[in-house]
């Protein structure tokens, strides 16, 4: 699908959406003829962009694929086998961090690792982290405890890294290359 959008800019700009839509925006005046050839003069760029798109949705969904949650069986059970690694974890850093986190929850998140809501002190945590090494989740469960300490990503938050994970960029590192959600 086409999508165009006029807007304040002095150019033309292609994007492709993770769908595969061609999001085109142009200058308020640009008339459809316009638009028609520019497109037409980015068709290759375009075709190339559609197709990596694919591959990495294709290669995103086989990924995540690998742990079914579509039962209620399926989901207890990958919220057992996580909660036992994660609570071991848990119980380690949180003293040593000086946080804690009153609760922990398990959520099928495929956009986001985990997330810290500091205000309560809840963490949430995606059930797919079943899908990392070992020591991928421990960076996951480090860097949210952390939140607790510091909400944002700013220099204090990696300093606590630094020092209770050291690994974390490596981590961070591995657990996009395996789960390819780097853009
Ligand atoms: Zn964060």
């Amino acid at each position: 699908m086409l999508v165009v959008t006029r807007r304040r800019t002095s150019r033309l700009s292609i994007r492709i959406a993770k769908n595969g839509d061609v999001r085109v925006s142009v200058p308020y005046r640009t008339t459809n003829d316009e638009v028609g050839e520019f497109l037409e003069r980015h068709r290759e760029w375009i075709e190339q962009a559609q197709k990596k798109t694919a591959e990495r949705q294709q290669t995103r969904k086989a990924f995540y694929a690998q742990l079914p949650l579509q039962t209620r069986a399926q989901w207890a059970d990958a919220r057992a086998r996580l909660d036992a690694i994660v609570r071991p974890l848990i119980d380690h850093y949180a003293p040593l961090m000086g946080v804690e986190p009153a609760t922990i929850y398990y959520r099928a998140n495929i956009s986001r690792w985990g997330c810290c809501y500091t205000d309560r002190r809840a963490i949430c945590l995606s059930l797919y982290l079943l899908l990392l090494p070992a020591w991928c989740i421990e960076h996951i469960v480090v860097h949210e405890l952390a939140h607790l300490l510091v909400p944002n990503h700013g220099a204090d938050f990696y300093a606590l890294m630094d020092r209770f994970f050291p690994r974390w960029k490596e981590a961070r590192t591995e657990t996009r290359r395996i789960s390819r959600m780097e853009e």
